[in-house]
């Protein structure tokens, strides 16, 4: 895309040298090769004007403030608690810290693309709880955001269970029908992103293509734009989490991102 994007540019470039920059006088024939520039070349960046969400799940301390995060709060026609704690790996990295990490550089990502990027959370401490999952749920709807990413990872104890898997709304009238439709496009250009990293999908959820579609999610249900919940590896797998407790594997979860991203955007 990038490249595309250079080529067509320096197509313009080269139209216009040869038709209107030029003066007359033998010191400027145009020689039809010449390079112009590279000062003239204004190569808008790829995601200029979008605003992208996202939202690193958990907070590191929920679980120093159990009340609070056990609080109901509005999930999509019915009520959940505020936040959960979230799982970690068997050495005891947490999920809140793996989410942060790898929302961090899928930030700095985008926002070198061009894109304003805003987050649910920018902190990561055993003294802070939340946002519960009705904030989570509404955050980019007010802004109109282009998409929204929920950013996890997953804790099963079935035995050998591991890879990533793309979570998005199902259709429920009056709550998700409006971005049903382009959250599934947004999942299947996240799913495709995150393989050509060379992630595996899941090999221990339903369907074993690395997508799955809940109802039960504030997170997803109270969205008015198209969203997804990833959850990026399974943290008590030994292989997932070695890949989740390495700067070099989070940055291949947040490359991931920004191409499903800008698969989406187009
Ligand atoms: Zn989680």
């Amino acid at each position: 895309m990038w490249t595309r994007t250079l080529a067509a540019s320096a197509l313009v470039v080269a139209c216009s040298v040869s038709g209107a920059l030029l003066p007359a006088g033998p010191a400027s024939v145009p020689t039809g090769s010449s390079p112009a520039p590279s000062s003239q070349v204004a190569v808008p960046a790829p995601l200029a004007g979008r605003l992208i969400v996202i939202d690193p799940g958990h907070q590191l301390g929920n679980h120093n403030f159990p009340r609070r995060i056990n609080r109901p709060v509005p999930a999509g026609g019915f009520t959940k608690p505020c936040n959960t704690t979230g799982t970690a790996t068997n050495g005891g990295f947490a999920e809140a810290t793996f989410a942060i990490r790898v929302a961090r550089t899928l930030r700095d990502r985008l926002v070198a693309l061009g894109a304003e990027v805003r987050m649910t959370r920018t902190r990561n401490s055993q003294d802070l709880w939340g946002p519960c999952v009705d904030d989570r749920g509404r955050a980019g709807n007010a802004e109109d955001a282009d998409l929204k990413i929920s950013i996890h990872g997953d804790g099963s104890t079935a035995a050998g269970a591991r890879g990533f898997h793309v979570i998005r709304p199902t259709s429920r009238e009056g709550w998700t029908d409006d971005i049903a439709g382009p959250s599934r496009r947004l999942a299947l250009d996240v799913r495709a992103g995150l393989r050509d990293r060379g992630l595996p999908v899941a090999n221990y959820t339903a369907g074993g293509d690395g997508l799955d579609a809940r109802g039960d999610l504030g997170t997803l249900n109270l969205s008015d734009v198209p969203t997804v919940m990833v959850e990026l590896g399974n943290m008590r797998n030994p292989g997932d989490a070695r890949r989740m407790t390495s700067d070099r594997g989070r940055a291949t979860y947040a490359a991931g991102l920004a191409s499903g991203v800008r698969r989406f955007l187009g």
